[in-house]
């Protein structure tokens, strides 16, 4: 197998082995053709609604097997650690949810195309401004407390199913105006061990920690007290 490959491969039993409830989803280690490449980012994960270009790609491929979580991961370009990259990308298709489909018409390939082209050459700022209506903390494309939370279980998961990956750079930190990622996970405490045979929608009903919970509300003070 190519290494891409062997990769795909690794994520696919990684996700297997930290979230099985997410059943099928697809991955690509690299952007395919025609679709627009982000200059801020590396990987993005589509958890919700298909991408027309993606299922296009897929379709003439014979590979759409209907609509599913899409990864894409620029393992070319990113030099984060490919595993790492694709626990933050997985934590973004948990908890697992219906993922809505789309037509593939010419005037849908050509508006998904443009939106990712502007998408693709904005900073991650702009984008996730456009993506929040206005709120532009460095979080609000989903980089939250509910992210972090979900993505420390998923880390853990894997380290315990025998992945091995360094933790750093994965999320939270100075790009997103946060607390280290380590810091997130010792607030977290044992809770990824406690709640280890729960699904990920199950997770979200349990309040997560006070000191996880405290953490978020210092930082996000932090943030917007020396933002104004
Ligand atoms: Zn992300």
């Amino acid at each position: 197998m190519t290494t891409e490959a062997t990769i795909i491969d690794q994520c696919h039993r990684l996700a297997k082995a930290v979230a099985p409830e997410l059943g099928p989803f697809y991955i690509f280690g690299s952007v395919p053709p025609d679709v627009p490449r982000p200059e801020h980012s590396t990987g993005w994960a589509n958890a919700r609604q298909t991408c027309p270009l993606l299922k296009r790609f897929l379709l003439e491929r014979g590979e759409w097997r209907g609509p599913a979580a899409q990864i894409v991961l620029d393992l070319e370009r990113s030099d984060l650690e490919p595993l790492a990259l694709f626990c933050h990308e997985l934590a973004h298709c948990l908890p697992s949810a219906t993922v809505a489909d789309v037509e593939t018409s010419d005037r849908a390939i050509q508006i998904a195309t443009g939106w990712q082209e502007l998408a693709a050459r904005v900073s991650y700022e702009t984008l996730t401004e456009f993506e929040s209506h206005g709120d532009c903390t460095p979080w609000a494309g989903d980089h939250g407390d509910r992210f972090l939370r979900v993505l420390l279980h998923v880390v853990d998961r894997a380290y315990r199913a025998g992945f091995s990956f360094p933790l750093c750079e994965i999320a939270a930190g100075a790009r997103y105006g946060l607390s280290a990622i380590s810091a997130y996970s010792r607030a977290l405490g044992d809770e990824p061990e406690r709640l280890r045979n729960l699904t990920f929608a199950e997770i979200e009903t349990v309040p997560a920690p006070e000191e996880f919970r405290a953490l978020w509300t210092a930082d996000m003070a932090r943030y917007l007290g020396s933002s104004i």
